[in-house]
């Protein structure tokens, strides 16, 4: 059985009080769940969200990763350290990232194999914007996304694969896919990982819906057969809505 996850995308907010504080209260009233639950702060309070987090099911993620292994990289950071500091899982390909920091499907590719390599768990984030849904090249845009940056990956790597599809137009907007067009999209993805590899591995493979989330519509997206959980971003920065999204599912 896939496993149901919820994670918080954190973004560039939450500075290392702040995340202190908010992992204390997720920590004082996240119920019993079978699903993962995981929460990506900013690089400067990943240690010291991974040190307050060691006695707690909720796992830390990193938010983006550099894709060469060290060097004259300004700035970045690579998958050595986010592990060094006790971290094994990273997002990748977030909408935000393509948009403002030119990150293509070739780039990810490579910061995918650089995961990997480090035995890292990969929430890979995709979807199409306003455009593409409109004129309906939403589904070609969606494969085209995967497969230029995923189906390159022998079989074995996506256990390691997490995906995360968030139609652009709906992130941070309050605007939501319908329940109907998450599901929708996620059995599409489901039946294009089966034709490149198998039924087996696509059936195992979790995908998140992200796209303004709150506890208010979790659980109508999360009832939908081929949605496993979601990526969560501006109601992942409050305990209780975040807390409220983990009940839903
Ligand atoms: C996201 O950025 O991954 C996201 C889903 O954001 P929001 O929930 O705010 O739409």
């Amino acid at each position: 059985m896939r496993k149901k996850i919820v994670a918080g995308n954190w973004k560039m907010n939450k500075d290392l009080a702040e995340t202190q504080a908010l992992i204390s209260d997720l920590k004082k009233s996240l119920p019993a769940t079978d699903a993962e639950v995981k929460i990506a702060p900013t690089f400067t309070s990943l240690y010291a969200a991974f040190q307050a987090l060691k006695d707690s099911p909720i796992e830390v993620v990193a938010q983006n990763m550099h894709q060469e292994a060290n060097g004259a990289y300004t700035g970045e950071i690579s998958a050595s350290m986010i592990k060094s500091v006790g971290v094994n899982s990273v997002i990748l390909g977030h909408s935000e990232r393509r948009a403002y920091f030119g990150e293509d499907d070739a780039l990810l590719a490579k910061k995918v194999d650089t995961a990997i390599e480090n035995e890292m768990e990969v929430i890979f984030c995709f979807g199409e914007e306003l455009d593409d849904r409109k004129s309906g090249n939403h589904f070609k845009l969606v494969e085209s996304q995967l497969k230029n940056a995923l189906f390159h990956l022998k079989a074995d790597a996506w256990k390691n694969i997490i995906l995360a599809y968030e139609p652009v137009w709906a992130i941070g907007t309050g605007e939501t896919a319908s329940p109907e067009q998450a599901q929708e999209m996620h059995e599409f993805i489901r039946k294009t990982i089966a034709e490149n590899y198998n039924q087996d591995l696509a059936d195992s493979i979790s995908i998140l819906y992200g796209g303004s989330v709150k506890p208010a519509n979790a659980e109508e997206i999360f009832s939908k057969p081929d949605v496993d959980g979601g990526l969560i971003g501006g109601a992942s920065l409050k305990a209780e809505d975040f807390i409220g999204i983990v009940k839903a599912i």
